[in-house]
Parts: C-alpha cells; sequence; structure tokens
C-alpha cells in the first residue's frame, strides 16, 4: 500500500504543488485565482467542482485575510476531502449472501483495463481467502477469455468460458454464477464485452446479461471500469453505462499515467456512486481500495 501511495503521489502531485504555490503566493487578485481554477479544470476536476472548490477558498481567504501556506494547505486539504466524500460506502460484495455466492458484474468500454481489474480484483479477493470463480463473457474478443484465464490459472481459482468466438455472453454469465453456486464460492466475478461503437447493442447485450444471471441470481455487484487518463470521454462512457445497468461501484483505472486526479471527484457526481478501487499499474498488485484520506493526502504532500 505503501508503495502505491508513493506512485500516486507521484504522479498527482504536480496538481498539490502548483495549487499551493499559487495560494501561498499572498496577493491573490482576480488573475491568480483563474490560474487556480486552470489548474483545477486542467486535473479533469470539472467545473461544477471546481467553482465549489474556488468560492470556498477565496471566501476562506477573505475571511482569515491570510494566505499562509499551512493554512491554505489545511483549508485545500479539508475541502478537496469534502468533494472526494469520505462518507460514501467503498466496499466490494466480497462473501456469501444468504447461502450464495455475491455476483459481481465488470463493464466497461473495452481497452480501459476491464479483464485486468478483473484479475487483479480475483487476487485480492484470493488473498483475503476468498473462494472466487470468474465468468469470461467478453466472447466478442477471443483473446479476452484467454486472457482471464491466464489471470485465473495465475491466481489459482477457475474461469468459466465458452471457446466458441462469439458465444451468447449471457449464457457465459449464467454459467459461470451456477459453478460459483455448485462449488460454492464467496464471489463470481464477470468480465464483460464493452463495444460502445453501438450504444443500442451494448444496452441490449449487457441488459440481457444481467437478465439472464438473475433468473438465478441477484447481481451485488456492477462495478464500471473508466480509464483515468480518457477524461472528458471517459466521463461520457459513465454516463451511457449509467443508463444501461444500476452501477453500485466505480473502478479508476491507470491512475498512475495521470496527474488528472480530479476526475476521481467528476466521475463520482456523474454517477453518484463511489469509486471504490484504483488501478495503479499494470502488475498483478496494482489494484488499490480507493481511500480518499490518501487520495487527498498524496495529492498535496
Ligand atoms: P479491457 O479491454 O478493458 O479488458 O482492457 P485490458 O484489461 O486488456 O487492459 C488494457 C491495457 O491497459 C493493458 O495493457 C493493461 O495492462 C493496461 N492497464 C490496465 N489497468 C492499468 C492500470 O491501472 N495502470 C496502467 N498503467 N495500465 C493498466
Amino acid at each position: 500500500l505503501q508503495r502505491l501511495r508513493a506512485r500516486l503521489a507521484r504522479s498527482n502531485s504536480a496538481l498539490g504543488k502548483g495549487l499551493l504555490a499559487l495560494l501561498s503566493r499572498g496577493q491573490l487578485d482576480e488573475e491568480a485565482w483563474e490560474e487556480v481554477e486552470d489548474t483545477l479544470l486542467a486535473a479533469d476536476l470539472g467545473v461544477q467542482a471546481t467553482t465549489e472548490l474556488v468560492d470556498k477558498l477565496r471566501t476562506r481567504v477573505k475571511i482569515e485575510n491570510t494566505t499562509d501556506e499551512a493554512s491554505v494547505r489545511r483549508w485545500l486539504h479539508e475541502d478537496l476531502l469534502a468533494l472526494v466524500d469520505p462518507s460514501m460506502d467503498r466496499s466490494v460484495a466480497n462473501s456469501r449472501i444468504e447461502g450464495r455466492p455475491a455476483v459481481v458484474l465488470v463493464v466497461g468500454v473495452n481497452g480501459t483495463g476491464k479483464t485486468t481489474t478483473v484479475g487483479k480484483l480475483a487476487r485480492v479477493l484470493v488473498a483475503e481467502d476468498k473462494d472466487v470463480v470468474l465468468g469470461a463473457a467478453d466472447t466478442f474478443r477471443a483473446a479476452a477469455a484467454d486472457q482471464l484465464q491466464t489471470w485465473g490459472e495465475r491466481v489459482g481459482v477457475p474461469t468459466i468460458r465458452s471457446d466458441r468466438e462469439g458465444a451468447d455472453p449471457a449464457a457465459v454469465a449464467f454459467d459461470a454464477v451456477k459453478a460459483g453456486a455448485e462449488l460454492e464460492a464467496d464471489v463470481v466475478v464477470i468480465d464483460t464485452a464493452g463495444r460502445l461503437h453501438n450504444k443500442v447493442g451494448l444496452m441490449d447485450e449487457l441488459g440481457k446479461v444481467k437478465r439472464v444471471i438473475e433468473k438465478q441470481s441477484p447481481v451485488d455487484e456492477v462495478l464500471l471500469v473508466l480509464d483515468a487518463t480518457t477524461g472528458q470521454n471517459g466521463l461520457r462512457q459513465a454516463e451511457v453505462f449509467g443508463q444501461v445497468v444500476d452501477v453500485t461501484g466505480i473502478v479508476l483505472t491507470k491512475l498512475d499515467g495521470t496527474a488528472k486526479g480530479g476526475i476521481v471527484v467528476a466521475v463520482q457526481r456523474q454517477l453518484g456512486v463511489p469509486v471504490k478501487l484504483v488501478g495503479l499499474g499494470e502488475g498483478p498488485d496494482d489494484l488499490a481500495p480507493f481511500d480518499p484520506e490518501a487520495f487527498v493526502s498524496a495529492i498535496l504532500d
């Protein structure tokens, strides 16, 4: 965790350092506040959150009549933390529920890191002593099932898949949940396809996968995987997926490759659900629970 924190700090400190330098330079005129706004917008915080944050800071600076660095740092910390909303429940379903495995559906556009995330999540769950079954319902991309199976073998959990390219993803998902029940697993984690070029097709397919699973078990968690480096594009994707399925949590991948950590705030606002996990690299251990306090500290320290 320490190592991941350091990596997050490296990628995001540009934001915090820039802000602190601007804010503690004394004499905050209109131009300086615009620079603060630009810095926040450049970090993908979004217009609404940026406006709120800057209004709050301006008021504080005025009332307290100081731009002393320690004070500014404290205010920034408090206000950023409030934006990230530490009160949200960020737990991921990981245990049997009423005598059946928890079902976690992982959705998102191809290339965002969906399959990798399912593999890393399996590893986290196994480390917590959970029995896991993986479902390779991304049957559109032939390599996806192989990729997931490789993760499964590496982690030591079974992967339910079809050998037929273009097989019905809903059928594979159904089989995975069935296998999970038979094996008395704790959790079934299902990878899905994410072709966004055809919104209607995606809606039909994801909707069907969910409906078919629900013939035998409730779906407890729908994790939407978003690539943190895609900015506004990622937000649009979030909107589309939000219309198709009830997303319960967001996984923000590739946070190691961007200084645009503000996307955490923007995407939570967009969907009204918490960022639960973050991807901080391509390695098997590079998935971490999202910790608001550590995140804000990483930005500012
Ligand atoms: P999918 O098409 O959404 O299933 O995407 P993949 O899981 O195949 O991942 C696409 C690429 O992103 C791969 O090269 C992954 O190694 C890489 N990737 C996934 N998560 C992360 C992350 O958190 N950080 C970085 N740097 N790369 C990642």
